[in-house]
């Protein structure tokens, strides 16, 4: 079959998706270990039988519910191409804003200490450091699985200033020392029927939903980093698109001196950010 007609037959076996066009595309691209453009510069290309069979079963798949990312083995995230396996979350578009937000706190003439709890594929550490090659960062994750893959992508962008560690939360951290604690924690409530739905029922739980309201983790951590970051350190959280207000509360009840939340470009509260220290920067930050 020649591409065209085999982009054509997945869209329909795809129907149900509202990304059909997309998927079949990425899946015939990730067959064929070519890129997009090259699908419409030879559409009358002909699929041996083996690509056929394997574009095929990725399509069956997909119909299936399977996410791309899984199913290819790739995410783009912070134009860094990452691997996936289903140890990890999928990296969203939405948690660039947490890399960007670091990026303000972190200066790039300076070295700097910080902790990523939860890496998963390493995104967000990854990201911030290959913007900072001054930083120098902690990743740890629960799982043995999600580190390896972590570990791979760092190899493979050339990122040296990460040390990965399989953790609990703080488990391994030093105490006073972080500038900077980023973290994008398991936050969604355990009943969320979402947890059952679309690409979210393919990912790791423990990765995603935390405790009857979605805070259990945001509220360990919340009160446990105070002991590790230093006089002037930050802890930066991605949360649920209605947890800011909470989030906020928490930092004032744990004593945090300066709290602020940033919206997405949705004008959704996506992250919120908590310092110990008395010298309050809140307005600039809004
Ligand atoms: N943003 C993800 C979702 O809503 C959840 C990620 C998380 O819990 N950290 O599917």
């Amino acid at each position: 079959m020649q591409i065209v007609n085999a982009l054509k037959d997945a869209k329909q076996k795809l129907i149900t998706s509202d990304s059909a066009k997309i998927d079949a595309e990425s899946l015939l691209c990730s067959v064929l270990k070519c890129d997009r453009s090259k699908l419409y510069a030879y559409p009358e290309q002909v699929l041996s039988m083996e690509q056929q069979t394997s574009f095929n079963k990725l399509i069956a798949l997909r119909a299936e519910g399977h996410p791309v990312a899984y199913l290819t083995g790739h995410k783009e995230f912070w134009s860094l191409n990452l691997y996936v396996s289903q140890a990890t979350l999928i990296p969203r578009p939405e948690t660039e804003l947490l890399v960007e937000t670091a990026l303000t706190l972190i200066p790039d003439d300076k070295e700097t200490k910080l902790l990523e709890l939860g890496t998963g594929t390493g995104a967000i550490a990854i990201a911030i450091a290959s913007e900072r090659n001054k930083s120098n960062i902690t990743a740890t994750d629960l799982s043995a699985k999600a580190l390896l893959v972590a570990q791979q992508n760092a190899r493979s962008h050339h990122v040296e200033n990460i040390s990965f560690k399989e953790a609990d939360w703080f488990e391994i951290a030093d105490i006073d020392s972080y500038d900077l604690i980023i973290s994008n924690p398991p936050y969604i409530c355990a009943d969320d029927p979402h947890l059952q739905q679309g690409d979210v029922q393919f990912e790791p739980v423990t990765a995603l939903a935390s405790g009857a309201d979605g805070l259990n983790d945001i509220r360990t951590i919340i009160k446990q980093a105070q002991h590790y970051l230093n006089s002037r350190g930050w802890l930066l959280l991605e949360h649920g698109y209605n947890q800011a207000a909470q989030v906020r509360q928490l930092f004032k009840d744990n004593g945090y001196t300066a709290s602020a939340s940033i919206k997405d470009y949705s004008g959704i509260e996506r992250i919120s950010m908590g310092q110990l220290a008395h010298q309050t920067t809140t307005t600039e930050l809004n």
